[in-house]
């Protein structure tokens, strides 16, 4: 059997957001799984569009995400020469033709077609055929280079998504696949690509649907086999709008800074237009092992958050607290917390193992981190609302409690109960002042949790400030 051979090959022409990488993400992990090739292209011909930030935003994506490629970047500017090659080849051997029509003289074409009521088409003038005399070359005119589309019949093929697709070759005209300065058009590099490539399988968003009948005819033309194309619905953002940056989207790495875990963003794009039964939550190695062609989604996936959340909320809980401890201090230092603040607090480890299972996210696990590195601020509202007369002696006493206990959170628990119940009180009247006094806010974990990662000192000190 031929080795599979897949290829992503974005235009780096804006930002990447998930639709763009989920169309790297597919033909990865088809690669992957069948242990073939994965081969990363850079579209790079629109020069007034490709940016080098716009490569570098792929490539970073795609790192982040683990989407490793085969073979290269290969960047199509730098193949102009072999692009070059095959134009001529092609003109040698009457696969394609010199067309020297002016852009006036199809303009009134096309308006003479538009005023008949026919589809706009090249009315194949320069065409060379068999006992046909072509106009008289003029002068000053640079030629532009068009493929000889077969006449009559059909291209047809069976796409992986969308079933069998079929268009009339008399729907096609002869596609114009050099310009007057001799450089390739799209289309036409992209089937070049495809054939030194030897691509076997395409997997890209479906708003190329239109061109593969095109791309086939030339492939074909230039003795190639067809590769097999599975044409992707688009991703629609919360709106039902084509996700894109003019519609709000975020870039890849937008993800990454927002506090985002690659794997849950990767198992999120896995099930945004595939599906494996109803299996959910799994791993990059069990994607790759189930993944295939057969179970791509045939309509357009909506991006939900909440969701996108929840996986994140989970591999959250599962990842090493090192490791969050490493993703958590660059947001932390965006909160104003450096190094040595970090130091002079409880050991972060440990407030990220109290924290995690109640974050969707890193910066949330930040946020709420906060609180143990940092000075309260306390909003007088809250303080008079919690800090009442009644409550004072009772945080009074359970200061003194803590003063004596073995720091521990039984101890620290078995603390408060003690004052509950000699002050006939409930939880909430004890539990919220004292996280207002000591965290500065009355949203925190169990107490006792948050109370023993504090510190005794810290805890006594803030209490005795609050009741004084
Ligand atoms: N460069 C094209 C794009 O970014 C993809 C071309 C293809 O996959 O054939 O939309």
């Amino acid at each position: 059997m031929t080795q599979v051979r897949t290829r992503f090959a974005p235009s780096p022409t804006g930002f990447i957001h998930l639709g763009n990488i989920r169309s790297a993400l597919y033909p990865w992990a088809f690669a992957r799984k069948m242990k073939g090739v994965f081969v990363l292209r850079i579209e790079d011909t629109d020069l007034e569009r490709s940016t080098d930030a716009s490569v570098d935003a792929i490539l970073e994506g795609m790192e982040w995400l683990g989407l490793d490629y085969d073979e290269g970047p290969i960047y199509q500017m730098q193949r102009m020469d072999r692009y070059r090659e095959v134009l001529k080849q092609m003109l040698d051997q009457g696969l394609a033709y010199h067309c020297y029509m002016s852009t006036e003289e199809l303009d009134a074409l096309r308006e003479r077609q538009r005023a008949a009521n026919e589809k706009p088409r090249y009315d194949g003038t320069w065409r060379p055929e068999e006992g046909k005399v072509l106009p008289p070359i003029p002068e000053g005119v640079s030629p532009v280079i068009r493929f000889r589309n077969p006449i009559g019949g059909v291209v047809s093929w069976d796409d992986a998504v969308k079933g069998t697709i079929e268009i009339s070759n008399d729907e096609l005209d002869d596609l114009v696949i050099a310009r007057p300065d001799g450089t390739p058009t799209y289309n036409f590099c992209v089937v070049v690509d495809d054939l030194d490539m030897k691509i076997t399988h395409v997997i890209r968003g479906d708003d190329h649907v239109n061109n593969t009948p095109r791309q086939i005819n030339i492939l074909r033309a230039l003795g190639g086999e067809v590769p097999v194309y599975a044409h992707l619905p688009t991703v629609l953002n919360e709106q039902g709008e084509k996700m894109s940056k003019r519609h709000g989207a975020m870039s890849v790495m937008g993800y990454r800074d927002s506090g985002y875990l690659p794997e849950a963003v990767l198992n999120y794009l896995a099930r945004l237009g595939w599906s494996h039964g109803d299996a959910e939550i799994f791993s990059r190695e069990q994607f790759v092992e189930w993944f295939d062609l057969d179970h791509l989604g045939k309509s357009p996936a909506q991006y939900d958050p909440d969701r996108l959340n929840w996986l994140n909320a989970h591999y959250i809980k599962e990842a090493d607290n090192a490791r969050l401890e490493t993703l958590t201090k660059p947001f932390l230092a965006e909160l104003g917390i450096d190094a040595a603040m970090i130091e002079q607090g409880p050991p972060l480890e440990l407030v990220i193992g109290l924290l995690k299972d109640r974050a969707s996210t890193v910066k949330e696990i930040a946020d709420n981190a906060a609180m143990f590195y940092q000075e309260p601020v306390i909003d007088p509202a809250a303080l008079a609302q919690h800090v009442t007369e009644a409550v004072r002696p009772a945080l009074a006493d359970l200061r003194l409690a803590l003063s004596e206990v073995e720091w521990s959170k039984e101890a620290i628990s078995a603390a408060f109960k003690a004052t509950l119940t000699s002050h006939k009180l409930k939880m909430p009247h004890l539990a919220m002042p004292v996280r207002l006094l000591v965290a500065g806010t009355t949203h925190t974990p169990s107490i006792d949790a948050v109370l023993m990662l504090f510190g005794r000192e810290t805890v006594l000190a803030r209490l005795e400030k609050g009741i004084a």
